[in-house]
């Protein structure tokens, strides 16, 4: 696996790693945007969300399932949490891992700065 996601997965480079099971693994971002930040990252190697397909459902239904999951063990399910997934260069992807990101723990304010 070429991204830094995938030297993660292998094992080669070290993370804050949460949860971690036959489909996905669970780590704190680096860079924590918010006071619970976490990547929901598949073992599969997939670029993007625009790389998935039909046969890829079940894969994107347990990452949301483990956000939730995660959101309940952070103790933030009830005040609230954001899932976002971030697809190529308009949508700010710094990654070539398909990711996604469990944020709260604060008010995350506005979805978007509006332009
Ligand atoms: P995205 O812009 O959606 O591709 O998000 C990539 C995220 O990965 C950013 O929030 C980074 O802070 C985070 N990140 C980059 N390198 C690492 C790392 N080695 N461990 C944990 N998070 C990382």
């Amino acid at each position: 696996m070429t991204t830094i996601f995938g030297k993660i997965i292998n094992g080669e480079i070290p993370a804050d790693i949460v949860y971690r099971d036959e489909q996905v693994v669970c780590f704190r971002d680096i860079n924590p945007a918010a006071p619970v930040h976490i990547l929901i990252v598949p073992l599969k190697e997939v670029a993007t969300l625009n790389d998935l397909g039909d046969a890829d459902q079940a894969l994107l239904g347990h990452m949301l399932l483990v956000a939730k999951r995660l959101a309940k063990e952070e103790g933030i399910a009830d005040s609230g949490y954001r899932l976002i997934v971030n697809c190529n260069a308009d949508g700010g992807q710094e990654v070539y891992q398909l990711h996604l990101h469990l944020m709260g723990g604060r008010h995350m304010g506005p979805m978007v700065v509006r332009r």
